[in-house]
Formats: C-alpha cells, structure tokens, sequence
C-alpha cells in the first residue's frame, strides 16, 4: 500500500509517499517566508494553494511512481491555522475523490510522534514536540496520546521568533538566536514560568525585548533566553518521565535543531536511564511522510474517515485521537 500525506498546518506546504513498511519513498517540500513579520494566514494559504501541483509532481518524481499507484490519502487535519489547513485538505479530498481512494485526517501532533517512532526505533518515548506553533510533552497512556504538559499562550519557537524580530535579529530567528547565545558569556535573569506542569513564554519575550531595550549585551540575552526557556522545557520532560517511569525520551519540531537543548535534554535523559532520540531534521519539521505514515497506521487498524469527518479543526488536541495501533 501507498499513502500519499499531505501536511499543510502553517508555513509547509509538504506531500510525502509512504508505504506500508514504513518506507518514506518522498518528502517534498516548499515553505511559505513572510515578506515581514509572523505568518499571514490567508498569504500562506494561497502560497500553498500556488506551490501544491509543483511539490506533488516533485514527490511523484522522486518515488519514481505515477497518481494511480496510490492507494490511500492522509492530510494534517488539525491542529493549525485554519486557511492554510482547509487548503491541504481540499487538495487531498479532490485526489481521493478523483483516484477513488480512502481518505484519513491526522492529527500533526501525533504524526510528529509516529515518524520519529519509526525511523529512530523509540518504542514508547516522553516527547518533547517544539516549533513554531506548538510547544507539548506528550507520552503514550490509556489508548491515546496523552498531553503532560503544553504551553499556555506562545510557542517557544515563536518565543525565539518573536524576541528575533523585535531586537533586530535577522530571519529565520532561532538559528540566528543560537549562534549569538554561543557567544553569550553572563546570565541576565529572566522570568522563568512553570506552572504545575504547563509553561508560559510570554513574558518571558517581553522581558527579554525589554532588557534588550534597556541596554543588555545582546548576546548575554540570546544566551540567558535560551537557558530559561530551554531549563523549563526540560524541568517539565522530566517530571514526565519521572511520573511515567518511561525510559525513553524523543525530541522534535524545528526548535529541536538547536543543539543547547539537544544537550540539556540528553544530560537530563541520561540522569534517568533513558534512551535519547531526535530523529533527522528533514522530520523534525513539518513534513508530509509523517502524515502520510500516520495515515498508514490508522488504516491498518481499522481507521476510516467519511468526507465528513475532513473537516479541518484548527484546535484539534492531541488527546482527542484514539491510536488504536497502540492499544492492546
Ligand atoms: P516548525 O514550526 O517546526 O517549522 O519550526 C520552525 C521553528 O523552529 C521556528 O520557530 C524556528 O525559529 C525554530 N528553530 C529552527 N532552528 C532553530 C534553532 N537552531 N534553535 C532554535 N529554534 C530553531
Ligand atoms: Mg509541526
């Protein structure tokens, strides 16, 4: 069986083409750049809507299979901004219709779990998922994916992005942030906000922006921004391995190309005799075989979605989704 994924949350347009091994035989890929500032909604949708027959051409080329080999469709369902999903999905339920195939809406959560399961062989790992619009721990209990601890208001990517952007830091602002905090050299207390388990990164950019306003060296800031936020991330991984005893412990989403917390998560998960993973960049960040490798998953297990079920939900939480896969 082939599975064509469609992800298309935010600024990725992505399709990959799974099969039911788990082989990825396609990731393509364009995203959407703001020409200033966050994320336009309707701007991304179109630029999705403009750049899909390209990346479906690119993938089919590079699987070396035609339309008609697909056997099945997935796209991101939610969660995510609401143009940007309802555009993936219209492109998937016009394949699925025209090929006469099954169609399947993924949580993108969830996906970012299952493609990092099965390329790094984590059976059952604490998840550390952090990008640009979501930041969770998720781990597996009870039948679905369980949320031990998210953040309140932004994303810890958009926490870099936004801090970037206000300082004067140029795009894309996480990478720039972690190469100035390389070189940062003093601690400038900042506001670090755990809250049971759940975080908040608010007012820790606001501070941040302010101290910068207020004359702070800009590469101690990079560096005191990065150690607060990445410690409460790491605080709060832990009491979930802690409380599930766990012995494995995944990171992903984009920010997981930032190798200080590579380095705090690990030290952390070898503290609690658990196995580290971070699977390969080009599926740490949005990407189409994860949905479609998803898509794969709860087919196999008796998942199947009615046209009306597509439609798209932009606050769809991971704990909604039963993962029949993985129960029993
Ligand atoms: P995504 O939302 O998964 O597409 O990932 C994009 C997010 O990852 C943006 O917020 C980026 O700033 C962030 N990001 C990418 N590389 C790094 C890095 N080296 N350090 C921190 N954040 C990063
Ligand atoms: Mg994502």
């Amino acid at each position: 069986m082939l599975c064509l994924g469609i992800e298309g949350t935010a600024h990725t347009f992505g399709i990959g083409i799974v099969d039911s091994r788990g082989k990825v035989l396609a990731n393509a890929s364009r995203t959407y750049v703001p020409a200033k500032g966050g994320i336009h909604p309707r701007d991304a949708a179109q630029f999705h809507a403009a750049n899909a027959r390209a990346v479906l051409d690119e993938a089919l080329k590079v699987a070396k299979i035609g339309i008609e080999d697909i056997n099945l469709m997935a796209f991101s369902g939610g969660p995510g901004i609401g143009p940007c999903l309802r555009t993936a999905a219209t492109a998937a339920r016009a394949l699925a219709s025209w090929l006469n195939v099954p169609i399947i809406s993924v949580n993108h959560c969830v996906a970012h779990v299952e493609i990092g399961r099965l390329t790094e062989g984590a059976r059952d790992p604490v998840t550390l998922y952090v990008s640009g619009g979501n930041t969770q721990v998720i781990a597996f209990d009870a039948g679905r994916y369980r949320v031990f601890g998210e953040t309140l208001d932004i994303p810890v990517g958009n926490c870099l992005d936004v801090f970037a952007r206000e300082v004067g830091i140029p795009h894309p602002g996480g990478p720039n942030v972690e190469r100035l905090a390389r070189e940062g050299k003093r601690y400038i207390p900042l506001p670090y906000v755990v809250k049971g388990m759940d975080l908040s990164f608010s007012g820790l950019m606001t501070e941040a922006v302010r101290k910068h306003r207020a004359g702070a060296n800009l590469r101690d800031l990079c560096y005191s921004l990065q150690e607060t936020a990445f410690a409460a991330l790491v605080e709060v991984t832990e009491r979930a391995v802690a409380h599930t005893e766990k012995k494995e412990v995944m990171l992903t989403g984009g920010v997981a190309a930032n190798k200080r917390l590579r380095e705090m998560l690990r030290f952390m998960a070898k503290e609690h005799g658990a196995k580290f993973y971070v699977p390969p960049m080009e599926l740490c960040a949005d990407n189409g075989p994860m949905i479609g490798w998803t898509g794969i998953l709860a087919y196999k297990h008796g998942v199947r979605h009615k046209l009306d079920d597509t439609v798209v939900k932009q606050r769809q939480r991971t704990d909604e989704i039963d993962i029949p896969w993985r129960s029993g």
